[in-house]
């Protein structure tokens, strides 16, 4: 029953009792970040928070989210993009808040955990087994045929065991293949009233419970699908908090990303099997050999054109799955189950493969400076091996989809440690869909960043502030730039940047984390510091990455390298991480699709394409990986970026502004004099 506000206590009173019963003590950034989301959810006004790391910023969110679930009645959807935080919430933010309030309100507040129904297991599917799976390449591979195996083995033992059929509860995890041999999507989903297990099904549990929940937690590629995809899958909610709000964009291209590969329609034909005419199924099969010759003889890479026998076998294969969309015919009610599942599951691959091919086709309708959306071919690779080529197509900007869908749709907070770029807001409000005023950004009084928006009746109204971080950086922390190092080439590390790594790791005494920016660079590092000092040296791929997280925490004299998932995904406060590493500026790579089409549609416009997508693109990856060095309030060390373009670039200056404002210096024997002091 939804309470009255005279009848609750005041929001500053629930967030002080909160913080008691964690053992906390008041920080002020998080006072201003509640009072400033609850302002936010009582005036319809959007909001981005920018909170540093130690702010307590999950409190300042759900407080103010249960205050306004409780007073309303209705349910308040809060979003991660990753599983490592959805954790942290639903394991002890949440329990441990519902408790501490529950005297305050009346009642203990209530929460839920929701996903897509591809993370749950599906019991219908484990009975009947797995259709037709497109062929990605792996089944070449006789390790990787075995593993599968022991996975599927294993998903059967689990099922007798789980409660939830939670993808994410089963530790050690699986792969991807394995997963889908046990899982639904939407759209092959029986439905509830259909399905045999029903009134078992974990995702429809799930989802019950999440209706009847005051904060719901999701994924950002739930939320994406739910508001942009037309599909409701959460409850009904009016306000949407969205933490490690930096990964939204990328989160929502992935769901909008569709992928077309001849394996997928080789497993179509299989679906289809005796369910229609021989001679339909024949048309998809020939477009099927028509896709893998023509994707194996183009090029990879960024389509600005379309090819004129891909548009052929495209109208082609759109045409062959339609016919046999339209000779599968509609659900029957007098269909047995057996029946229903079968079409479902084919249907469900042929739409999949006709709505790409349209997608792609339409792509290039219109001229280059109106395009949505970027093709590209491409071959990813497993187990060093390249997969058949996939053609991708995805859009340009999600801004649009977002203003529209989401601003449009409910009142938005977006949270995370990094937020402001350049020490604004601008870059990232651009991505979604959010108006920029044309000014300067004002500093809120012992804060990087306030905007006040502009008010326009037609664009979302929102407000912009940084409620800073509990600690000193500028004492703690010291941004080393080596800038007399040659600029980094294309042909790996050089000579000069591992003797100013080993130089620097010898002055910290290990303990030093290696931010690089690809695997290769990562694996060259490592190698070449092992032949050169006795510390320990880990490196991402020679473990899984959580292992080897932990055994870098547990021994002070271990370094960690590694590449992309370590720039954000590091929380290792202490003495064991004193030095964090970035072998060169993290741009997309040229060759990029997305990056570099995104880029052209700038500059077609008049803009600045680099400085819009590339730098920005590092500047938010440089931010979150200068993030891992401060985690609590003792530590102290240095980030040394060891590309010397940090320092005499133009664009240098908006990348060292994006970085927290750690002391800086250019100075190899003071920084290494500092690190040296720092163990004596
Ligand atoms: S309702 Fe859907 S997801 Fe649930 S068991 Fe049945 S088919 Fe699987």
């Amino acid at each position: 029953m939804p309470r009255t506000a005279d009848s609750l206590p005041s929001l500053r009173e629930l967030l002080t009792t909160a913080v008691e019963a964690v053992g906390g003590a008041e920080r002020p950034g998080q006072v201003t970040m509640a009072e400033a989301v609850h302002k936010s959810i009582k005036t319809g006004e959007h909001l981005a928070v920018q909170a540093g790391t130690g702010t307590g910023k999950s409190l300042a969110y759900l407080v103010p989210a249960v205050h306004h679930a409780i007073e309303s009645g209705r349910t308040v959807v809060v979003s991660t993009a990753t599983i490592a935080l959805q954790r942290q919430l639903v394991d002890r933010d949440l329990p441990r808040l519902a408790k501490a309030l529950k005297p305050s309100i009346g009642r203990e507040p209530t929460f839920a955990i929701l996903k897509g129904r591809r993370n749950y297991l599906c019991l219908h599917r484990l009975d009947t087994g797995a259709p037709e799976e497109p062929d990605d390449g792996a089944l070449f591979d006789p390790f990787a045929v075995s593993a599968l195996g022991r996975h599927v083995k294993r998903l059967f033992e689990w099922s007798s065991e789980t409660e939830t059929g939670d993808r994410d509860e089963l530790v050690p995890g699986v792969t991807d293949q394995a997963w889908r041999q046990v899982s639904v999507s939407a759209k092959e989903c029986l439905g509830k009233d259909k399905c045999p297990f029903g009134t078992d099904c974990f995702a429809e549990l799930a989802r019950a419970e999440a209706g009847r929940a005051d904060i719901v937690v999701t994924n950002h590629a739930l939320l994406a699908i739910d508001a942009l995809q037309g599909y409701q899958v959460l409850p009904e909610h009016d306000v949407v908090i969205i933490d490690e709000a930096h990964e939204l964009v990328d989160r929502v291209t992935s769901v909008a990303t569709a992928e077309l590969t001849a394996g997928m329609v080789s497993a179509a034909v299989k679906r289809c099997g005796r369910q229609i005419a021989e001679d339909i199924v024949d048309r998809l099969e020939e477009a099927g050999e028509g896709i893998r010759e023509i994707f194996g003889d183009l090029p990879q890479g960024r389509l600005d054109e379309l090819p004129r026998p891909l548009e052929g076998v495209l109208r082609v294969t759109r045409d062959a799955a339609h016919a046999c969309i339209t000779a599968l015919g509609p659900d029957r009610s007098s269909q047995d189950v057996e029946s229903t599942t079968l079409r479902r599951q084919a249907i469900a691959l042929l739409e999949e493969i006709h709505d790409t091919a349209v997608r792609v086709l339409e792509a290039f309708d219109t001229d280059d400076a109106q395009r949505r959306d970027v093709v590209w071919l491409s071959s990813d690779m497993i187990g060093g091996n390249p997969r058949p080529p996939a053609l991708r197509v995805a859009p340009l900007g999600v801004a649009g989809l977002l203003r529209e869908r989401l601003f449009g749709e409910c009142t938005t907070v977006l949270t995370s440690a990094t937020l402001t770029l350049g020490g604004s807001f601008d870059a990232l409000a651009r991505q979604w869909g959010l108006p920029v005023e044309q000014r300067p950004s004002q500093k809120a009084e012992g804060t990087a960043t306030d905007i006040t928006p502009p008010a326009d009746n037609d664009m979302p109204r929102w407000s912009g502030i940084d409620v800073g971080s509990p600690f000193t950086h500028e004492k703690s922390g010291i941004l080393y730039v080596a800038r007399h190092l040659p600029p980094p080439g294309r042909d790996g590390l050089q000579p000069a940047f591992f003797d100013e790594l080993e130089g620097l790791v010898n002055a910290a005494g290990g303990r030093t984390l290696g931010l690089f920016s690809s695997m290769r660079a990562a694996r060259q590092a490592a190698d070449e510091l092992r032949e050169r000092l006795d510390h320990p040296i880990l490196c991402q791929g020679e473990d899984s990455t959580s292992l080897l997280v932990s055994k870098f925490a547990e021994d002070e004299a271990t370094c960690l390298f590694g590449t992309l998932s370590l720039w954000q995904g590091v929380d290792v406060p202490g003495p064991s991480l004193q030095l964090v590493v970035v072998d060169r500026i993290p741009f997309p790579r040229p060759d990029d699709p997305l990056a570099s089409a995104r880029q052209r549609a700038v500059e077609a416009r008049g803009g600045n394409g680099f400085l819009t997508v590339a730098a920005t693109h590092a500047a938010l990856l440089l931010a979150q990986g200068a993030g891992r060095l401060l985690r609590s309030n003792d530590d102290k060390g240095v980030v040394a970026i060891l590309d010397s373009r940090l320092a005499t670039a133009r664009y240098g200056g908006f990348l060292r502004a994006s970085l927290p404002p750690f002391w800086t210096t250019y100075d190899q024997s003071v920084v290494r004099g500092a690190l040296a002091r720092l163990n004596s």
